[in-house]
């Protein structure tokens, strides 16, 4: 499993709520653990690295810093980079909640849902498990449902449905 396209900086987000079993981060998890780092902080670790094609918020729990994220967010996009987040809350969830959604918006991908060890599969990209989309933000926002993309194509998965390489994003 990847975290998205291409080279990508991965932000581990700190704190977790949702006790996934398997869970393959488990030190994220203590919303007391990890260390402080200010959004101009890691704005210069990012440019250090003039090959990135984007950034990945993971975690841990994003959407727990949601607001914390957001002018980190704006400024990636702003730099031109695709911005995928990973989340243990469902794509309809978040957009009950301004923050999330709010952080959500900027993103050009959300993968949603908690991880389900009885799912737990190899063959689909960028996710852990069967029970988790991988949802462009843009198309889900103008169509009103969450739509499924597959490397730059909004695409429905069908269950087990082989990778297909394609454009970066
Ligand atoms: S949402 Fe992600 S980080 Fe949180 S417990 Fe589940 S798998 Fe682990």
């Amino acid at each position: 499993m990847g975290d998205g396209t291409g080279l990508r900086y991965v932000l581990f987000a700190q704190g977790c709520p949702h006790c996934c079993e398997g869970c393959h981060n488990p030190e994220t998890h203590d919303p007391a653990g990890g260390y402080d780092a200010t959004a101009e902080e890691l704005l210069l670790d990012i440019g250090r690295n003039p090959l990135l094609t984007g950034v990945t918020f993971s975690g841990g729990e994003p959407m727990l810093q949601a607001r914390a994220l957001l002018p980190l967010a704006e400024a990636i996009r702003a730099r031109g980079k695709s911005l995928w987040v990973y989340t243990g809350y469902l794509w309809e969830e978040i957009l009950q909640n301004a923050e999330h959604r709010a952080l959500a918006e900027l993103c050009d991908v959300v993968v949603d849902g908690p991880f389900d060890i009885k799912r737990k599969t190899p063959l689909l990209p960028f996710r852990g498990s069967e029970n988790q989309r991988v949802i462009a933000v843009r198309e889900s926002l103008a169509k009103g449902e969450a739509v499924e993309m597959m490397m730059g194509r909004e695409h429905r998965y069908e269950k087990n449905e082989a990778y297909s390489p394609g454009p970066p994003i």
